[in-house]
């Protein structure tokens, strides 16, 4: 797995102070995505040990609420995102560390759901942002979100309670 990008502070995707990671490779390619460079799987740096290091430090940091997961599509990272996610959450379940994981995907929870190796990194996440950036539904007042058709999703009680939950921001 690439990743373009890793911020070790972002306030900008997600609630509280987090830290990112912006995966290459997307094959949507809305009219208007944020970076092009984004969508092309071998853009950036291979995800390597001493990046997953720097992620379970800063993680780590009181201030830091969790991690935000962006593309890209983190939904077509599937192999790199399931075997780092797991790791993880040992990780933080070993240093009795309570933090949240965000996702930000152009598939919706419905198509989420019914593709099983999507499900698996979905169970992996606490909130999801849910569907493709639509220029002609921009709206800059939304919280976390670039169109109003996107939604965020409590993801561990909708999947218990079998319907969508959405986390009103
Ligand atoms: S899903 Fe995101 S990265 Fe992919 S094309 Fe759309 S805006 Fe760009």
């Amino acid at each position: 797995m690439n990743f373009a990008q890793f911020r070790p502070y972002d306030i900008a995707n997600g609630i509280g102070i987090r830290c990112s990671l912006f995966v290459s490779g997307c094959t949507h390619n809305c009219p208007g995505c944020f970076n092009q460079d984004y969508q092309i799987f071998n853009y950036g740096e291979k995800w390597n040990y001493k990046i997953e290091k720097e992620l379970q430090k800063q993680i780590s940091l009181p201030q830091i609420a969790g991690l935000t997961l962006l593309g890209g599509e983190p939904m077509q990272n599937l192999e790199g995102l399931i075997p780092l996610l797991r790791r993880l959450r040992k990780f933080l379940a070993k240093n009795n560390l309570d933090k949240n994981i965000w996702l930000y995907s152009g598939y919706t929870y419905e198509q989420i759901i019914n593709n099983r190796d999507k499900l698996e990194l979905l169970n992996l996440v606490d909130v999801l942002v849910d569907g493709l950036y639509i220029d002609e539904l921009k709206d800059p007042t939304l919280t976390f979100r670039g169109s109003s058709n996107q939604r965020i999703i409590d993801v561990k009680n909708s999947l218990l309670e079998n319907k969508v939950i959405e986390i009103d921001l």
